[in-house]
């Protein structure tokens, strides 16, 4: 079993990795990744829904079609539609700020002042490399200033991000800042752990291997309050 552990909050403040010189297979397998941010475009949501809908699968017949598939055959027929529909209404819904979950925030009527645990969140998301599935599970902890949050939440932020093309760095980050928006508290811990099918369908067919990502801010950055969360979540 192989974990590689990187911990990257140290990688936030916008610093950016240098790709342009590095081959661009390598960047997929090597699962490389430009900063925090989804790289969009400006005009990302000028389209509608619909509008996006009718062009991929416009395209994605394409694709079929240059793979020789007939497309005129009754079960291919439907395809094109029906991805480009789980793109932009399922799998990649993340990407479109209006689907972000609104978070209504409690006040810390308890006073409660230890860390909160919610692990074992499963979720789907995709490689912006290879658009091939990333399934995993992410655990995440906060030690509450005055307000709390739903946990349902706490599962609903880590499934807007999972809907989007990802690199399971940037994933991290990207939960980890968002909570520390929302609960106003640099206290936020977040580890993920996932099995990446690009690595275990093609390339080198590792089928054994996961990747763990993690991202510690305020108090989780002291080595025993890490340690207590990280036996919280099975030890890793
Ligand atoms: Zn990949």
């Amino acid at each position: 079993m192989l974990d590689l552990h990187h911990d990257i909050s140290h990688l936030i403040s916008g610093n950016k990795l240098r790709l342009a010189e590095i081959p661009e297979d390598e960047i997929g397998d090597d699962h490389l990744f430009t900063g925090i941010d989804t790289p969009l475009r400006k005009d990302a949501f000028d389209l509608s829904d619909k509008e996006k809908m009718d062009k991929i699968a416009y395209h994605f017949g394409e694709i079929m079609h240059s793979l020789g598939l007939d497309l005129t055959d009754d079960s291919l027929r439907g395809t094109p539609s029906r991805v480009a529909k789980m793109y932009v209404k399922e799998i990649f819904s993340g990407l479109d700020p209006k689907n972000k979950p609104a978070v209504a925030l409690f006040e810390n009527k308890y006073k409660y002042n230890q860390m909160l645990v919610e692990k074992d969140i499963s979720f789907y998301s995709n490689c912006e490399h290879h658009f091939v599935p990333i399934i995993g599970k992410a655990h995440l902890a906060y030690i509450a200033n005055d307000r709390v949050i739903g946990l349902s939440k706490l599962n609903r932020i880590v499934q807007y991000y999972a809907k989007r093309p990802q690199v399971q760095e940037r994933l991290t980050m990207q939960i980890g800042e968002e909570l520390k928006s929302v609960l106003k508290t640099d206290n936020i811990a977040v580890v993920i752990d996932a099995k990446h099918l690009c690595v275990s369908s093609r390339g080198v067919q590792d089928n054994d291997s996961s990747t763990v990502t993690s991202y510690y801010g305020g108090k989780f950055l002291n080595e025993n309050t890490k340690q207590e969360f990280l036996k919280y979540i099975g030890g890793l």
